[in-house]
């Protein structure tokens, strides 16, 4: 399998119609026959519009598009987005603009088919179409995660979960990383992309991957058909140990990879990007686990000045943590499982993970030590 690429770019329809275009021909190693339906999976997570960096930027996706009706097949843009519907968010989102006139077919998943994805979770239902299609396109956008420290391609996948399936999902996984890490990685396997390309010329940095993140201009198209290879790279690109990147390690200890890939070196590491900042959730033993998780780990804290009452937290919260109050909303802390969901879906950047006192005392005594040591 050829190693990823990392190709200087912009937003830019005729360069990126080429540069995508010569990507996609060279890590796509098997010809389209006529009329074959593709599979382009972008991020559609929130209706929001391009400069917020939240979704796949529309140039991108209409480039591959581009290249499938080049080459006589049928694209398909689909995905499961958090909130609201794909019509809305490729409305407000700058893809029907974009991608005008082009014979496309734009749809959310809706059917999902059963998939054994291994131990510990076992049969999972995934996108039908994901499933039964020959080649995918998967498009993420270079975003940071509260959770899974950045979102790439690995994390891209859990959109063909389909719906409300997604919030059940995390509740399974619970607050452990490395635990939410295997099910996308087994996600991730069951899907296998063909080839995944990533949009990284404005990535998201700070507490992303929803509205509480902060746009970062970076230039670059990361492509590749080794999926892990291609999330190396990105993780090198902001600076990260592959190794350090949850989904890469899960892989590791999974089997589907036997060393973390010998992905290349950016021409440019971004080494002042802000990664989210997160606790400490996964140590101590397990009898320690609950007092860990009520005192040491981030809690979701609502800004009641920003809160529109619109409820899309209460109905996206896996295990029903959130309820309505006069001012806004307030979060039950026992049941809460730190999964974040909340903070990620919130259309209006009302809510934030915010530190403990122990958990801000604990990454205070880690810093210094990492120093030290
Ligand atoms: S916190 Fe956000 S998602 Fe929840 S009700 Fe308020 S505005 Fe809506
Ligand atoms: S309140 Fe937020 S962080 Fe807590 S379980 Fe619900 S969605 Fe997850």
């Amino acid at each position: 399998m050829p190693t990823p690429e990392i190709v200087p770019s912009a937003y830019d329809q005729t360069l990126l119609t080429r540069q995508v275009g010569e990507l996609l021909d060279r890590h796509i190693p098997r010809a389209i026959t006529t009329g074959e339906r593709v599979l382009i999976k972008p991020n559609l997570l929130l209706a929001a519009p391009p400069d917020k960096a939240i979704l796949t930027h529309p140039l991108v996706v209409r480039a591959a598009a581009a290249w499938v009706l080049d080459h006589g097949g049928t694209p398909l843009i689909a995905d499961s987005p958090a909130v609201g519907s794909v019509e809305k968010i490729w409305r407000m989102g700058g893809f029907q603009e974009a991608l005008k006139g082009m014979p496309v077919e734009v749809k959310g998943f809706e059917t999902a088919a059963p998939i054994d994805i291994g131990a510990p979770f076992g049969t999972i239902g995934l996108a039908a179409e994901a499933l039964k299609t020959q080649t995918i396109i998967n498009l993420p956008k270079f975003k940071t995660h509260a959770m899974m420290t950045l979102t790439l391609g690995v994390k891209n996948l859990f959109g063909c979960v389909v719906g409300f399936e997604k919030p059940k999902w995390h509740a399974r996984a619970g607050i452990q990383r490395d635990q939410f890490a295997r099910l996308l990685v087994g996600i991730a396997e069951a899907i296998r992309p063909t080839v995944t390309l990533v949009d990284a010329i404005t990535g998201l940095e700070g507490q992303g991957p929803g509205k509480n993140g902060t746009p970062r201009p970076m230039g670059f198209l990361v492509a590749g058909a080794d999926i892990h290879a291609v999330d190396a790279a990105c993780a090198r690109m902001a600076g990260l140990a592959p190794e350090a990147l949850p989904t890469l390690a899960a892989a590791l200890t999974l089997g589907h990879i036997q060393a973390i890939p010998n992905a290349p070196l950016p021409e440019k590491i971004f080494s002042d990007f802000k990664l989210p900042t997160q606790s400490p959730v996964t140590f101590g033993p397990p009898f320690m686990k609950d007092l860990i998780r009520k005192h040491m780990v981030q809690r979701p804290v609502v800004n009641p000045a920003a809160c529109k009452k619109c409820n899309q937290c209460l109905t996206y919260c896996p295990v029903g943590a959130i309820t309505e109050t006069d001012e806004a909303v307030a979060f039950d802390l026992e049941t809460c499982i730190r999964c974040y969901c909340c903070v990620e879906v919130c259309p209006h950047a009302a809510l934030t993970a915010v530190d403990t006192r122990v958990g801000h005392w604990l990454q205070k005594a880690k810093k210094l030590a990492d120093r030290v040591f």
